[in-house]
């Protein structure tokens, strides 16, 4: 964000894909908060901001005549809270290209923000399409792209649209810069020992996550339902717990392939089990591979809790991607709580930590424990493709 604003109109990409109530009221605004320093930093230093973002997925929902539902996609619901968190007035465009947005882009003074049209209400824009993007170009002076929980999208505001401005007219917005940052510093030279923890519901869902953690880790965890999973692939008896039977030799493949290369691979040795999916189960302790028939893991266990935080604590980086356990219960999220709980103390003793991706982030936010770690990702899917290595199109396209 080093460029030069004075005077310049920054076309700016959010992602202001809240979630709203049925009376279109934000029931969370924390990707608007998110967004706010830059657009700040922008006003601050003479320039102005127009605004671009997607919301939901209006092409997928028509109404039955075939035609977008622009009541309810539209960014105009979201003009308020937006006003309200910057402390200044937002004008609105009801369109995000064509003459309307050129007029308004045009008339607008130092110091203004214009809010344009969902992103989304064009075919172009996830199909990446160059015109589109070019329109878009047209309205800026500069493009900052500060989306990054759409960074993996190769779309027109997100990526194409980048490439309309030279090097030195483009730039990340703070937010995308310190998601990028963080997650360079657990997977590019991270002080060790490096731990990772992995949880969630499904082994399908983290593959390349798995196998790119063994590559790089000196410690992998596994909890959540996906252990599960490992622990059948190993002969154990786990009950009615969730697994994925068609991935117990790819589990046996990354246990290999984690010895092989000496990683520390822990999975719970002991679970807490419910005889039913719900908070109100019967519940009892007992080792991950002795689940009596009809009773399924739903948390880790004690032994494990105690494992799982000596193998935290002896290191110096962590990254935490998905909950130890169905931690929306309230009797099952002792061990997701002792994890998150372990980080913050890892975290207080000098160890960097970065919560990324998946319901662990949801996990930390409700714990009240997400200012205890170092970094906690707002990016969702974004996060989990950089961590796998992948290249993000929203990324690579402000690089070059
Ligand atoms: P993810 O989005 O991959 O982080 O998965 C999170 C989901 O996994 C949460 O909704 C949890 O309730 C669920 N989960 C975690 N542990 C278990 C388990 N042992 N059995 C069933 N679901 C689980």
């Amino acid at each position: 964000m080093d460029l030069d604003f004075k005077g310049k109109k920054a076309l700016v990409r959010v992602d202001f894909n809240v979630p709203l109530d049925k009376e279109y009221h934000i029931t969370d605004d924390t990707r608007i908060r998110a967004a706010i320093p830059t657009i700040r930093h922008i006003l601050d230093h003479g320039g102005s901001v127009i605004l671009m973002s997607h919301f939901d997925r209006p092409l997928k929902k028509l109404l039955p005549d075939g035609s977008i539902d622009k009541e309810k996609f539209t960014l105009r619901h979201l003009l308020g809270r937006l006003s309200e968190l910057l402390g200044e007035k937002v004008q609105f465009c009801e369109t995000t290209v064509g003459p309307e947005a050129g007029k308004m882009a045009a008339a607008l003074q130092p110091g203004q923000v214009l809010l344009l049209e969902n992103t989304r209400f064009y075919k172009g824009e996830e199909k990446g399409d160059e015109e589109l993007a070019r329109q878009m170009a047209e309205l800026g002076d500069l493009y900052i792209n500060d989306a990054f929980g759409s960074a993996h999208r190769a779309h027109a505001s997100t990526a194409t649209v980048a490439q309309f401005f030279p090097p030195d007219k483009r730039a990340f917005g703070f937010l995308m810069k310190a998601e990028v940052e963080n997650a360079d510093r657990v997977v590019n030279n991270p002080e060790r020992p490096l731990a990772a923890i992995v949880g969630g519901a499904k082994v399908s869902d983290k593959i390349l996550l798995l196998e790119r953690l063994i590559d790089l880790c000196d410690t992998l965890i596994i909890g959540g339902g996906m252990a599960y999973t490992f622990v059948k692939a190993q002969g154990g008896q786990i009950g009615k717990s969730l697994v994925e039977e068609d991935k117990t030799d790819l589990a046996l493949e990354l246990i290999k392939k984690a010895r092989a290369k000496g990683v520390n691979l822990l999975l719970p040795a002991d679970s807490r089990i419910a005889d039913n999916f719900s908070n109100e189960a019967n519940l009892k302790v007992a080792s991950s591979d002795e689940i009596p028939e009809g009773w399924m893991g739903l948390d880790i266990g004690p032994q494990a809790v105690a494992a799982f935080e000596t193998a935290i604590k002896s290191c110096k980086t962590i990254l935490w991607n998905g909950p130890m356990g169905v931690f929306e219960f309230p009797n099952f999220a002792g061990g997701t709580k002792a994890v998150a709980e372990a980080v913050a103390a890892a975290t207080a003793a000098g160890a960097f930590s970065l919560v990324g991706g998946g319901d662990s982030v949801a996990a930390v936010n409700q714990m009240g424990l997400d200012d205890k770690v170092s970094y906690v990702s707002t990016g969702g899917g974004a996060m989990l493709e950089f961590l796998e290595g992948k290249t993000l199109p929203g990324v690579a396209a402000i690089q070059g």
